[in-house]
């Protein structure tokens, strides 16, 4: 086939395997928003099915003969990125479609069939065990199906191939090219700092109240500002939609239909509020990508990694800066005159910034958050080294908590049960929170140099050259670079942990008045 054929037949598949995909999430979107309860079998059956199509659209041998008439050489040990600089005739975008084909490809058909299968079964089977075992705050009811589910992926890992050890390949899903090595070498250089920076701060003393955040907020008005904010960032609601669900997550149903959920609580303000900036930054990421990416499998975020530094960007170095509040504090306190009369947009800044060493990842602060994800990481790559083994999970986990944070679980549900990743099977997906925050951190060092007057733009709640950036810098890409040379693209070097050590450090200083 010449160049233009082979280029056409991939792009066929890529266009369908975007729509079994889009599907795939609008079933699941409403799974978790509006479908009655008693729809779930139903629902589980139809997802199967796209599952087994997308499957078998993957691992198509037209893929495989496209790909060997571009000259790209699929049987080769490891993938590297200069493979695909060299293939003549393609523009930079087709060379990083015809890339991203033979990663999936590859992946995909490494995996026999059978193993997919029994893969969607335990882990859907482990699901339900993990959610009855953190009821009842009993790993035992879990671990048997944990040792199930870490035994496939073991063998998926062998079979996938991996550089230097198993978690390569596990992290390889979520965060494409990035080795266990590497990512060792970056969580290396901040866990020291991090812990130095969130002793510190414990030892400062100082107290900060923020009891009036869980006084009675009501629902509607919540939603009402939430929307507000989402607007002002730059959210089109022509082109998305904000719901309820359990969990708040993004989904991306088409190239102009982006679904947010968040969840309200009417005792808690922080909760929706920066739910809803979170996932209004993944949003806008989604929104974002060229229109020429349109029906291309390159309109997605370059990585997990990279997706989550645009969620926190917002959230924390833009969300949670006293500039935004300068701008919208003023707002909130008329949504919510009673509940915050005596409370200065000063207390609000500092509460909504406090920093508490916990037990339970989701409600940490920026700082200690990304000692959660380190236990994890540590965890997850001693088990696939054989070096501890599922029974020992919840002494190892309240271990390391009480050595990085300082806080002892004193049952399973709050220690070793709280997450659901294990049990669906995403080993390897914890790390791309940090990476994200570490992202984040350089991205926005780059977005201040270039832009001027950004902070006083901020203060007063214009909020368009934030996005404006993002769009022309990291969105309109999509996955055309891979996370590791999109940085460098961006920012002019690879991922540095210290931009994001330097931010947290000028910022709590001052407001923990460390010396
Ligand atoms: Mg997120």
């Amino acid at each position: 086939m010449s160049v233009k054929d082979s280029l056409e037949t991939l792009k066929k598949i890529g266009s369908e395997l975007i729509r079994i995909s889009q599907i795939s999430a609008l079933l699941g979107w409403d799974q978790e928003t509006y479908m009655p309860r008693e729809g779930i079998d139903d629902r589980a059956s139809q997802q199967a099915l796209l599952s087994g199509w997308q499957h078998e659209r993957l691992t198509d041998p037209k893929i495989g003969k496209a790909l060997e008439d571009l000259g790209v050489d699929i049987e080769v040990k490891r993938l590297e990125l200069s493979q695909f600089i060299s293939i003549p005739g393609l523009s930079e975008e087709d060379r990083a479609f015809v890339r991203e084909m033979t990663r999936n490809y590859r992946r995909e058909k490494k995996l026999p069939k059978s193993l997919v299968e029994e893969f969607a079964k335990e882990t859907s089977i482990s699901q339900s065990k993990w959610v009855e075992a953190r009821e009842r705050s009993d790993f035992e009811i879990f671990a048997p199906h944990l040792e199930r589910v870490l035994k496939i992926e073991m063998e998926m890992a062998e079979l996938i191939g991996y550089e230097s050890e198993p978690y390569d390949a596990l992290l390889d899903a979520y965060e494409p090219w990035m080795t266990t090595k590497e990512l060792v070498n970056v969580f290396d250089r901040f866990e020291t700092a991090l812990k130095n920076l969130v002793d510190r701060i414990v030892d400062s003393s100082k107290e900060i109240n923020d009891s009036f955040l869980y006084k009675r907020y009501n629902v509607r008005k919540q939603e009402a500002f939430g929307r507000e904010l989402l607007e002002a960032m730059g959210f089109d609601f022509d082109k998305g939609r904000l719901d309820v669900s359990a969990h708040p997550f993004t989904t991306t149903i088409g190239f102009s239909d982006v679904r947010l959920t968040t969840r309200y609580s009417e005792n808690n303000l922080k909760d929706a509020i920066f739910g809803i900036i979170h996932e209004g930054g993944h949003g806008l990421y989604e929104l974002g990508f060229s229109e020429n990416l349109r029906g291309n499998i390159l309109a997605e975020g370059a990585s997990m990694g990279i997706h989550e530094s645009q969620s926190r960007l917002w959230e924390n170095i833009i969300g949670r800066s006293y500039g935004f509040w300068s701008a919208f504090y003023p707002k909130l306190t008329e949504y919510f005159e009673d509940a915050l009369r005596r409370v200065t947009l000063e207390d609000f800044y500092r509460a909504v910034n406090i920093v508490r060493p916990s037990l339970i990842r989701v409600m940490a602060d920026e700082v200690t958050y990304n000692l959660h994800i380190l236990v994890r990481f540590k965890i997850e790559r001693a088990l696939l080294n054989r070096e501890i083994s599922v029974n020992e999970l919840p002494r190892v986990w309240n271990n390391e908590y009480e050595y990085l944070l300082g806080v002892r679980p004193s049952n399973d549900a709050e220690g070793v049960l709280q997450d659901i990743h294990w049990s669906l099977g995403y080993i390897g997906y914890f790390p791309t929170y940090s990476l994200g925050n570490l992202y984040s951190a350089q991205f926005y060092m780059k977005m201040r140099e270039d832009i001027e007057d950004l902070d006083e733009e901020i203060e007063r709640g214009n909020l368009r050259p934030v996005l404006g950036w993002l769009r022309e810098n990291i969105h309109r890409y999509g996955k055309i670079y891979p996370a590791g040379e999109l940085c460098k693209h961006v920012t002019g070097e690879p991922l540095n942990p210290q931009y994001f050590m330097d931010y947290l450090e000028k910022k709590y200083s001052e407001i923990y008045s460390l010396n």
